[in-house]
Order: C-alpha cells, then structure tokens, then sequence
C-alpha cells in the first residue's frame, strides 16, 4: 500500500485579545479545524480567569497576561490545572511571542491602540497578520503597511467591511481599475434619531447594538459612527484610496459587508450573515475557503436589501474622520486616542453621549496635525490627546457640541 503524504503541519496561531469578542470567534473557527489550525499563543489584558479556561480548552503553548500584577495568578492557575502551557506577563514577553516561531498567523484582537505595539511586532516578523485591531492602522498606518510589506507580512483586514473589500479585490492588479469603494454601516441603535435626541442615552442603550454582538468598545463607536470614521481611515490605508474616493451607505440589514466599484461600471460586493467567523475563517484558511461554522445567505427569506446616506449632523463622528484623514499627519492618531477616552468616560457615566464628539472636536482643533513619519511622534500625539481630553472631562465643562 503506498504510503500516505505526510499531514501538512498546522498553521500556529496567536489570538491576542482571546478572551473578546474577535477572540472567541477566531477559536470557535480554530477548534473547527483541528489539523490545519492549532492556538498556540493566547493572549489576554487582565481576564486571567477566563484565559486559564481558554488554556483548558485549547491547551496553548504559551499564554500571556498583559498586566503584570497578574503573572502569579496565570502561572499558579496553570499549574494547579495541569497545562504544560508557558505562562508570560506583560507587553514586551507579547511583542517578544509574536515575533518568535510560536506562531504564523497572528489574530491582532486587542482593543484600542493598546494593540498597536504586537500589531507591529506581527508584521515586522512577517507573520500572516488578521487584523482586527483597526486603532493601530488609524493611529499609525502608513507605518504598519511600510512594516508589513519590508516584513513580508501579509494582512488579512478581519473588520467585516474590509474583508469584504478583500476578498472582491484579491489581488494587485484589480486595484487599476478600481474607482471607489463603498463602505456599509448598520446606522448603529441610534439610525434614524436627532442629534438632540440622544442627549440623555446611556451606555446600555448605545451597547446594544441591533446586528452585531461586540465587544462595548466598538459597539459605542457603531453608535456615534466613529466606528465607521475609523474604518474610513482604515481603508484609505490597506487599500490605498484616498478619502474623496471612500464612501459610506448606511444599509440597515447588515448583510452586504461593502462594495468595491470599478471604472467599466461594474460593482462587486460581498454579502454573508453578521458573524465575524466569516471573515476570520476568510483570513484563516486563505486561498481556500473552509468552514467557519456560518450558515449561508437566505435571500428570499432576508428579503430586501436598503441603503440610505449617513446623518452626519446626528452621528458628526464620521465627517470628524473624514476631516482627520484629510488633515493627515498626527491627526488621525489624535482622532483616535480623544475617542478612546471620550468613549471610556461615556461607559463609566462620567460624560453623556454627546460629549464623545465634542470631545473630539475639541482635541483636533487644539492638537493641529503635524508630519507623522515616525513612531514617537505619532505616539507623543496619542498621549498629548489623552491628556487633552481627560483634563477637559475632570474641568467638569465638557463640551457638548462637536
Ligand atoms: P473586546 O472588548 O470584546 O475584547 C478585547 C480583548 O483585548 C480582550 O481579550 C482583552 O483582554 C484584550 N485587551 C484589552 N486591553 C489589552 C491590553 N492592554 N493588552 C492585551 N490585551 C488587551 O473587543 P472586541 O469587540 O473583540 O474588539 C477587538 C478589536 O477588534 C477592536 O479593535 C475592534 O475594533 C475590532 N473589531 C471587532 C469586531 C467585533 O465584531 N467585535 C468587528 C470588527 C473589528
Ligand atoms: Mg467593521
């Protein structure tokens, strides 16, 4: 009997962030794929209970906690349930992981710019990269595309607008021809509402979002549309488009991810139900297609498909990110990290949802762009940012109107 070909090894993949959102999803696909895919690197910020079950469940060789305070709880933890896994805390022994040969494929699944320093590891060592952490590609993105491609990293966008824009434009030369693309939002809770009526919403209403299960972080951001003023930049940055050239539809079914148009008048789109696993099965198993566990698209039974313009006076977030990529330089960072405060003081009551872009109205004004070429100076613009805007939440007289 011929012998049979030797199984191909596995793909070893780092999930940063598993204990999220993207995290639980990229090894629910994972786990599906027992021969090509193994979690080998796990990495969480402080929910070292919910690693140590992950550990249990996916026996990693290496976990990792991002606070330090933590490493005897994770190492004990481990321990006491007989997992051979490496126990690792704090960010440099993360960076340190993602660039060793524990892992290819790295899942970048941190919220916030807290994630930009492994998202760069990753494509410094030329890992496959699935990038979900959009904040780092906002705050420092022509430095992360000049670090993947000196790197050889290849990024596979996982935010489900970009994947999309991925898989109908799969390779560099489809860009010539390409004339726009259209990014979709769901509208967010809040579509459809006056500005003045979202003065008094709170943190449970602006989280709850009608299509998507997200962690709070993003979901606020669906509900101001910062999130989509983000991936705007984002865009702009993994694909090379410039911001007159981005467009955003607001498509309420959440089920045609975004369209990429082409100068002989063709549109292609992509279409799939809410679930992040298609898009991290998209980035995991690229070229082929495998299985994520997502049910196909029953168009009969979805029945219609609407579009509908943004409302830019009611969700002025978005036309804030357009204004930041057009001033470029510091002042997407600065975007980034005054919305990353303004929304962590919204989710602790400390401001109303109206301050979130007025908030970061009033940092960009403040903090004009400067050239951003190098990684301290887009850095010292994130810091300057949240320092900005935390002393203008503690003086009480939080701005209101962006
Ligand atoms: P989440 O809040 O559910 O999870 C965040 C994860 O990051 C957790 O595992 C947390 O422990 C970890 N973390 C936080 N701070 C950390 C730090 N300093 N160091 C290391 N780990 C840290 O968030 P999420 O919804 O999974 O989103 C993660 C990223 O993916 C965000 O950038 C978000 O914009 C992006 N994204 C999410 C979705 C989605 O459907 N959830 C869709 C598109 C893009
Ligand atoms: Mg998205």
């Amino acid at each position: 009997m011929p012998a049979l070909p030797a199984a191909a090894e596995p793909r070893l993949v780092a999930v940063l962030g598993a204990t999220g959102s993207i995290g639980s999803s990229a090894l629910d696909v994972i786990a599906r794929h027992p021969q090509r895919l193994r979690a080998n690197v796990l990495a969480a910020g402080r929910q070292v209970d919910a690693l140590l079950a992950l550990c249990e469940v996916h026996r990693p060789q290496h976990a990792v906690i991002a606070d330090e305070t933590l490493f005897a709880a994770l190492r004990d933890g481990l321990r006491a349930r007989g997992l051979a896994t490496g126990a690792h805390a704090g960010d440099a022994a993360l960076d340190a992981l993602v660039a060793s040969d524990a892992c290819d494929t790295v899942v970048a699944a941190i919220v916030g710019a807290a994630g930009l320093p492994s998202t760069l590891a990753a494509a410094r060592a030329g890992k496959r990269l699935l990038l979900a952490n959009k904040e780092s590609m906002v705050l420092a993105g022509a430095l992360l595309t000049r670090a993947a491609r000196d790197g050889g990293a290849t990024i596979v966008p996982i935010d489900s607008e970009h994947n999309a824009i991925f898989q109908c434009l799969p390779d560099a030369n489809a860009h010539h021809g390409l004339r726009r693309i259209h990014l979709t939002a769901s509208g967010g809770p809040f579509r459809g509402r006056s500005r003045e009526s979202l003065r008094e919403v709170t943190p449970a209403e602006a989280i709850a979002h009608p299509k998507w299960n997200m962690g709070p972080k993003i979901s606020v951001d669906s509900a101001t549309l910062m999130n989509k003023g983000l991936e705007v930049i984002e865009a702009h940055h993994l694909f090379d488009v410039p911001g007159e050239r981005i467009g955003v539809l607001v498509h309420p079914q959440s089920l045609v991810h975004s369209l990429v148009e082409f100068v002989d008048g063709s549109t292609l789109a992509q279409l799939g139900l809410p679930d992040m696993r298609t898009a991290l099965a998209v980035g995991l198993g690229w070229p082929q297609r495998i299985e994520s566990g997502v049910a196909g698209l029953d168009l009969l039974q979805h029945g219609r498909l609407e579009f509908e313009p943004p409302d830019l006076d009611a969700f002025p977030c978005l036309r804030l990110a357009f204004d930041a990529l057009a001033a470029g330089g510091t002042a997407p960072a600065v975007l980034n990290a005054a919305n990353e405060v303004a929304v962590s003081a919204f989710l602790q009551g400390k401001v109303g949802f109206l301050s979130i872009p007025a908030l970061v109205a009033d940092a960009l004004a403040a903090l004009q762009a400067q050239p951003a070429d190098s990684l301290p100076g887009l850095l010292a613009a994130d810091a300057d940012a949240r320092r900005h805007v935390t002393s203008a939440i503690q003086s009480a007289a939080a701005p209101t109107r962006a």
